[in-house]
Parts: C-alpha cells; sequence; structure tokens
C-alpha cells in the first residue's frame, strides 16, 4: 500500500521536520490531474536545520573507514530492491511515468548506485611517491557538505546517483528535489537512515528554485550537483563559481541519432523509440534529432509508424501500459508548443500531434518527417514524445550537422559496419555516445555532457573524482637543506 502524502515535507537529522510557514507546494499526479498530497518548500529555519546537521554529522563520517561506510549504503541497496513495487507505484505517482519502465529503472537503478559506489567505497585511496630519501603521499579526501539540485523525470534515481557518491566518499549531502516531484527522495532518506546511516549525513528538504540557490549560497556548502536545464545550470554553476566550490551540471540536450543505409532496420527503429518515446520523452539524453540516410528512410518511417501506433497510452498504473502522461500542464503545454511550431513551420507529420482527451496531461507519440536543421523543433530541447527526422546523404555531411548545436550530451549511431561505427562516434561531440542501441546508462559507465549539457560526470569511477579532492603530504626524511 503506498502513502503518497508524506509524513512531513523534509528529512533533517534523521528524522521528518515540518515547517508549515513554508510556501505550499501541491503534488499533482499527473494521470489525472489530481492533488495527491503537499509539501512546504523550507524555510530559512529548515534551511538552517538541514545544513547544521549536516556539517556536523559528516566531520565524524569522514572518520569512519571506506569499508565502513560502504556496507551501509550496500544495505540500502538491498531495502529498496526489497521495497522496488512500493517504491515503484511511488515513482509513478510522482512522476507518471508507465510503472512497467519505473519497476525496472529508478529504484532499480538508484540501488545500483548505492550497491556500485558501497562497493567501491572501501578501495579508495591515494598513492605513495618515493623522492630520493623524502617522500611524499596523496590522500583522498571527501569535500564536506554536497548540496544536490534533482529535476522532475527521474527523482528516485537522482537522489542516488547523486546521494550514493557522495556518501561514499564521506561527505554529506543535501538534496533539493524538483518541486514537482518531491515524494521520492524522502523514501531514500528513510531507507538510508534504516540501513544505519547516521543521522543528518542525507538531508532532503522542498522548495522551489530559491531554496537551491540559498544552498548554494552558504559557506559550508563544498560543492553543488545539478540535473537540470541548460538556463539553471548557467546560473547554479555561476553562483558555485562566485564562492570556488566544487560543480558538477548534468543538463539538458538535442542529441542526435544517426541511422545508416546499413543499419538492421527493425534495430534501428527500436533504438529510436527508445531514443524519443521512454519516459514519454522526458528523458535528457534522448536522441531527438534522427538523422535517417535517404536509402532506408521509407522503410524506416513505415515500420516506426506501424510500432508507433501499437503504443499502448494510459493509466501508468496499469503494467501492461507502455507510456504514461507527461509530467505536468506546464510541461504539456510546452510540447504542445513545439507541436505547432513543427506544423508551422513546415515539418511533415506522421502520426500524433496533439493532447488526447482526457484527464491528466497525455500527449500522443508524435513524429515529424522532412525536418530541416534550422526549425526549431531541431534545434530546441522539447523534453517529450517528440522526434524530428531529418534526411542525409553522407558520413562527413551528417557528422558536421550532427554536431552543429551547442549541446553535446549523447549521440548515437546505427550501422553494421564496424568501422564506420567507431569512425563516426569519434567525430560526434557528446559525452556519451551508443552504437546500435540507445539510452542505456549503467553505473559502471561514466555520464555526462560535453559542450552546453554539462561539466562533470555522474557513475563510474569517475563520479569520485568529483565527490573527493587530493591532499598531497610531503615528508622529509633527512634535515632541512636551507641556503639562509
Ligand atoms: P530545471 O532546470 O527547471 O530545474 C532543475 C532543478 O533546479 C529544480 O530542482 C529547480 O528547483 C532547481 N533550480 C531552479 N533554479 C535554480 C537556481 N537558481 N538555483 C538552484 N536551483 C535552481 O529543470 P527541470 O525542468 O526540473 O528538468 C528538465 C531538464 O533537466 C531538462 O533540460 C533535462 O534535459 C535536464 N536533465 C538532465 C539530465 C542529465 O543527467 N544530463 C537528467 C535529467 C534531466
Amino acid at each position: 500500500m503506498v502513502t503518497t502524502q508524506p509524513t512531513a515535507s523534509h528529512f533533517i537529522n534523521g528524522d521528518y521536520v515540518e515547517d508549515t510557514a513554508g510556501e505550499v507546494i501541491d503534488v499533482i499526479y499527473p494521470a489525472t490531474g489530481e492533488k495527491i498530497a503537499q509539501v512546504h518548500a523550507a524555510t530559512p529555519a529548515v534551511i538552517e536545520q538541514a545544513l547544521e546537521s549536516a556539517d556536523a554529522a559528516q566531520k565524524e563520517w569522514a572518520r569512519w573507514s571506506g569499508t565502513e561506510r560502504g556496507r551501509v549504503l550496500r544495505r540500502a541497496a538491498d531495502i529498496i530492491r526489497e521495497r522496488n513495487r512500493a517504491l515503484s507505484i511511488l515513482e509513478t505517482y510522482d512522476t507518471g511515468k508507465a510503472l512497467q519502465e519505473t519497476l525496472y529503472a529508478d529504484a532499480t537503478s538508484g540501488a545500483d548506485a548505492l550497491e556500485y559506489f558501497g562497493g567501491l567505497a572501501g578501495s579508495l585511496t591515494g598513492e605513495h611517491i618515493q623522492l630520493g630519501a623524502d617522500f611524499a603521499y596523496t590522500k583522498r579526501v571527501p569535500l564536506g557538505v554536497c548540496v544536490g539540485i534533482g529535476a522532475w523525470n527521474y527523482p528516485t534515481q537522482i537522489a542516488c546517483w547523486k546521494g550514493a557518491p557522495a556518501l561514499a566518499c564521506g561527505n554529506a549531502m543535501i538534496f533539493k528535489p524538483s518541486e514537482t516531484t518531491p515524494l521520492c527522495a524522502l523514501k531514500i532518506a528513510e531507507i538510508l537512515v534504516e540501513a544505519g546511516l547516521p543521522a543528518g549525513l542525507f538531508n532532503v528538504v522542498q522548495g522551489m528554485g530559491a531554496v537551491g540557490a540559498a544552498l548554494v549560497e552558504d559557506p559550508r556548502v563544498a560543492k553543488v550537483s545539478l540535473t537540470g536545464s541548460v538556463p539553471t545550470g548557467k546560473k547554479v554553476y555561476a553562483a558555485a563559481a562566485a564562492h570556488m566550490k566544487h560543480a558538477t551540471m548534468e543538463l539538458g540536450g538535442k542529441s542526435p541519432l544517426v541511422i545508416f543505409d546499413d543499419a538492421n532496420v527493425e534495430n534501428a527503429v527500436s533504438g529510436a523509440m527508445l531514443a524519443n518515446m521512454y519516459s514519454t520523452g522526458q528523458v535528457c539524453s534522448n536522441g531527438t534529432r534522427v538523422f535517417v540516410q535517404k536509402g532506408v528512410k521509407d522503410a524506416f518511417l513505415k515500420r516506426f509508424e506501424e510500432r508507433c501506433a501499437a503504443i499502448k497510452l494510459g493509466d501508468p498504473l496499469d503494467e501492461e501500459t507502455h507510456l504514461g502522461p507527461m509530467v505536468s500542464d506546464a510541461q504539456i503545454n510546452i510540447v504542445l508548443d513545439y507541436i505547432a511550431k513543427g506544423k508551422a513551420e513546415g515539418a511533415t507529420l506522421i502520426c500524433g500531434g496533439e493532447r488526447l482527451e482526457r484527464d491528466g496531461f497525455y500527449v500522443a507519440p508524435t513524429v515529424f518527417a522532412d525536418v530541416t536543421d534550422g526549425m526549431t523543433i531541431a534545434r530546441e530541447e522539447i523534453f517529450g514524445p517528440v522526434m524530428a527526422v531529418l534526411d542525409f546523404d553522407d558520413e562527413d555531411e551528417v557528422i558536421a550537422r550532427a554536431n552543429d548545436t551547442p549541446y553535446g550530451l549523447s549521440a548515437g549511431v546505427f550501422t553494421n559496419d564496424i568501422t564506420r561505427a567507431h569512425r563516426v562516434v569519434d567525430q560526434l561531440e557528446a559525452g556519451t555516445c551508443w552504437i546500435n542501441t540507445y539510452n542505456l546508462a549503467p553505473v559502471e559507465v561514466p555520464f555526462g555532457g560535453v559542450k552546453a549539457s554539462g561539466v562533470g560526470r555522474e557513475n563510474a569511477k569517475a563520479a569520485i573524482e568529483h565527490y573527493s579532492e587530493i591532499k598531497s603530504v610531503y615528508v622529509g626524511m633527512t634535515p632541512v637543506d636551507s641556503a639562509y
């Protein structure tokens, strides 16, 4: 049984905390548009409580051995897996994403992150550098209090992708979920404490951007990791830079997916489906500019349309449903506006293109063909189930066009020519590339963007670099050699 109204709005110092003086944030179930819960934005008093408890708890946590810290994270991963169904249902209430997806991709990937970084925690070491008789050694030390700020599309996963490496390295984390999806991170905080995490090390505070900004400004905070849009990223990165703080920015994209004539069409259609429709199109790495070589265009579009018609759109809690609604009224209106621009600017609508006449924020899976590089739908991130298909003739041309964007989060190539696959990927400006697949982001592989899509990397050993720093210690073994 899932209760959508949380015990209280915030989770601080090991327990739920409420302050009703904070602005009310309604939690809307995207499938019906109904209010299912409410939380209050953090007041300055709540923010102070979160900072004080994190600051105090971190110092002791940093003294634990990595193995001890890792044990807590791995225990939390086990609890998450045991409660996967309840957590997945909550994720579906929070986001509207189909339960068919959330059962496999959300709490489970959060558990993967806790397990992976829990396993790594005991092996975080420095190095020894011999310097004749003298020597030096390095220590990998935590940063201190880290702030995580989340987007609304993967509330459980984002909390864990930031929390797990931060805690493994000996930091404390204060996590501010998106105001659109405030529920899931509270459950992760509860589970971490149940698993033995000392109070204060993973605090959740609710609020709009101003709460995130207040946290980033505070001198006790050493680092911020944001998942969000590029405009927000620029503001948060600038605020961090003003205080010389560490920053990881996981931002938006307009990623290219290139399908060559020699690709297996059915496989390419499957890849393009995942690249555009998964999570109702609300994935940062989506391959929304689908470049299809002219020889395969008709076959590709025909199969894509057929398979789109078979997509089951509807009640996200029904496990037969493939796609649920958009996350919010605001987001569906953004998407409908882009669809209108696609039509007005002369793209050919192959299917979809409209809002469904039912409660909730449902838009039909939409495909535009004959899209050209200058059209708005080919340039701007839509963040909905809207695919733009662009034609191309040859390899050099498509690489230049694929890279002609300020973004650089991801890219994909479908081809059966192995040398071409690697040659093309080598030239694509993106943090993550896929060959003959799309949108897989396991915790073992670094994830993040180049160009405007961000700085830093999440996941894998790479994330350790972003939640710890190196301290060098020089040891003199002989009398000091001073000339004066
Ligand atoms: P958003 O930028 O509107 O908000 C993200 C978060 O930042 C929210 O929690 C918001 O409250 C907070 N925020 C806003 N202004 C702030 C400020 N001045 N200071 C501190 N915090 C502030 O993004 P969104 O609409 O929630 O999410 C969608 C965007 O996120 C898309 O652009 C998508 O591509 C991106 N995204 C990126 C990744 C990735 O890993 N690269 C993953 C998921 C989503």
